[in-house]
């Protein structure tokens, strides 16, 4: 696939790296952890895997009794994201949004002896609002910013067939939450995970991975919230570093009483003008392209009602366009003969990006939003 405009935050999620790498490397504790072999993702490069199993090894030490090995590996290899960062000049416009997740986030994990008593930051925010308006790039920025260990959670990720795996996910993901803190653990379209939906269609395992997931989720609030670790807690890592930051495109399937433990909800809208016109700026920034100020005022104007990834998806198929009328001569034009990007590439491409929320959509978000949100 062509990538034609460049765009550092298109948010791939499929870098994923190691768990923060403790770069010493010292001889791996003998222990039963020995037995666990090598953690072997295959496009790690040998050199490196010495040292990022003694860093594995070493975490897992940490763990709480009771956390299931194989359960920690698994959510380590699948679970924990680094790399691709993405900062907050990445997103466009949610100056609100970004204003609350630094003062919820940010700043109480990068201070936490100014954020104790009063200022003790909430245990879990949710993000809400159209799909593509930008939740899960702030949900990595905050990571970024934060410089925590990021955990990219969805309801399937969490939940195994087998009788009792999906508890002991849970639980490994909550552990190394806490041994690698400052943690996020993020959870895509939560409503999935929290559904409100009647227990008679919910298959069991996904019952089960929801009811250890509020458990987990309590004894983190409980623990932070006073500060009352033993000693045992503390060398188990750092519950009050640790926050649930989830998002959903669709709010009002949460349950009630889910609902509730996100004392933060941040609605998180489709994109407004001024938004529009920076992102498309951005977009075309880098691009051989001739549209003028003009051809940008029509175009913020056209694509009211658009999210943020509809725009960029509109720029991705307008920037196509110079090369889709070049057939196989495309395969050896030079470079500088292509011609630049026209407001025309915009036109053609209108017919078909069409804005993924109907304005009946929207106004569900609203709705919503009204009720039980954060405006922003
Ligand atoms: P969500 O999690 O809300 O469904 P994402 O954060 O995954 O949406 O955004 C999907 C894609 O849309 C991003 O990778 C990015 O290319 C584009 N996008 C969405 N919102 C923004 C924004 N506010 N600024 C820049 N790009 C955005």
């Amino acid at each position: 696939e062509a990538r034609p405009m460049s765009n550092s935050a298109n948010g791939s999620s499929a870098t994923r790296r190691k768990p923060p790498p403790v770069r010493r490397r010292e001889t791996p504790p003998s222990s039963d952890l020995d037995s666990l072999g090598h953690h072997s993702t295959e496009d790690e490069a040998g050199d490196e895997d010495e040292g990022d199993n003694d860093d594995l090894v070493k975490i897992l030490n940490k763990l709480p009794k009771g956390v299931d090995l194989q359960s920690a590996k698994q959510i380590l290899n699948d679970i924990v994201v680094r790399g691709d960062e993405v900062h907050w000049e990445d997103i466009a416009g949610l100056e609100p949004a970004k204003k609350a997740l630094k003062e919820a986030v940010v700043y109480p994990f990068l201070r936490p002896d100014l954020f104790s008593g009063l200022r003790e930051p909430a245990r879990g925010m949710l993000l809400f609002g159209p799909p593509g308006t930008g939740k899960t790039m702030l949900a990595r920025s905050v990571a970024t910013e934060s410089k925590s260990t990021f955990f990219s959670v969805s309801s399937s990720s969490l939940t195994s067939k087998w009788h009792g795996e999906s508890e002991k996910l849970v639980r490994a993901l909550f552990g190394l939450a806490k041994v690698l803190a400052p943690s996020i653990i993020f959870v895509d379209e939560i409503d999935s995970l929290l559904s409100a939906r009647s227990s008679g269609s919910e298959n069991e395992a996904s019952r089960r991975s929801k009811t250890e997931f509020l458990i987990q989720w309590s004894d983190l609030q409980r623990a932070a919230a006073g500060r009352e670790q033993s000693a045992r807690d503390k060398k188990e890592g750092d519950a009050s570093r640790v926050l649930v930051l989830a998002a959903t495109n669709m709010p009002w399937d949460i349950d009630e009483a889910a609902r509730r433990r996100f004392v933060r909800r941040q609605y998180i809208p489709l994109p407004e003008q001024h938004v529009r016109e920076q992102q498309l700026r951005t977009l075309l920034s880098h691009q051989h392209h001739e549209l003028n100020d003009a051809d940008i005022e029509v175009l913020v104007r056209v694509t009211d009602g658009f999210s943020g990834s509809d725009i960029t998806a509109l720029a991705k198929d307008a920037a196509m366009g110079p090369l889709r009328n070049l057939g196989e001569a495309l395969l050896h034009t030079p470079m500088d003969q292509i011609r630049p990007i026209k407001f025309q590439d915009f036109e053609s491409s209108l017919y078909s990006i069409r804005p993924s929320v109907s304005p009946d959509g929207l106004r569900k978000y609203e709705d919503w939003a009204r009720e039980f949100g954060e405006r922003g």
